[in-house]
């Protein structure tokens, strides 16, 4: 497949157990042409997470080295622990025009709307905030003090999403997929981004 001149910056947030990694997961193997950003974290890997698949998994160190040298694009701190993107990995992405996907909550997110207003922002929610708890506890890895610090966040993360560009229901994970390919099909027919296309067809 041809590559474009530049990728786009494509923002997706919703609350810790909506299923954003599952649905990232099967977007990937949909489509092409897309970059999956591996943040860096603080907190421990979960059962079946892989290092350097999932999160690069780093000490609290290494992490504040990484903010003080200023290789992150953005970061957070998120119940107790730092995330962050690198900035380099997906500066070069873009450059060589592949579209680059960062999963990542409000406050980072906040940042990257500052630094990279040409950015698509995405917000994905489950079906109810029941179905949100369910998910949480079916997960099977957080104590139930963990679940409720969650769940309250996600009220207070919900609270962001009128900044967002696009708002997904995972309510079933193809639908969800379906909703973001659709959002990423529309943003690449934009016409700042068929310019050459247009200019070429018509010799202006
Ligand atoms: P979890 O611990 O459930 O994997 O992730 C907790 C939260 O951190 C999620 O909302 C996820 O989107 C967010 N997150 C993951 N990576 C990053 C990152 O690089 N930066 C920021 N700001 N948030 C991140």
């Amino acid at each position: 497949m041809k590559k474009k001149e530049k990728g786009q910056l494509i923002v997706l947030s919703g609350p810790s157990g909506v299923g954003k990694s599952t649905v990232i997961a099967e977007l990937l193997g949909q489509r092409k042409n897309i970059y999956f950003s591996v943040s860096y974290t603080t907190r421990s890997p979960r059962v079946g997470e892989q290092d350097g698949v999932n999160y690069n998994f780093v000490d609290r160190a290494e992490f504040e080295r990484m903010i003080a040298e200023e290789e992150l694009l953005e970061y957070a701190e998120y119940v107790h622990n730092y995330y962050g993107t690198s900035l380099k990995v997906i500066r070069d992405k873009l450059e060589e025009g592949t579209d680059v996907l960062l999963d990542i909550e409000v406050q980072g997110a906040a940042k990257v709307r500052q630094r990279c207003p040409d950015a698509l922002f995405i917000f994905i929610i489950p079906p109810s905030f029941e179905e949100l708890s369910r998910r949480l506890h079916n997960r099977n890895t957080d104590s139930e003090e963990v679940i409720a610090g969650r769940l309250e966040k996600a009220r207070l993360e919900a609270r962001e999403i009128v900044h967002y560009n696009y708002l997904v229901i995972n309510d079933k994970v193809s639908n969800a997929v379906s909703e973001i390919e659709a959002i990423l099909t529309a943003a690449e027919c934009r016409v700042e981004n068929r310019e050459k296309i247009y200019k070429g067809v018509f010799s202006l």
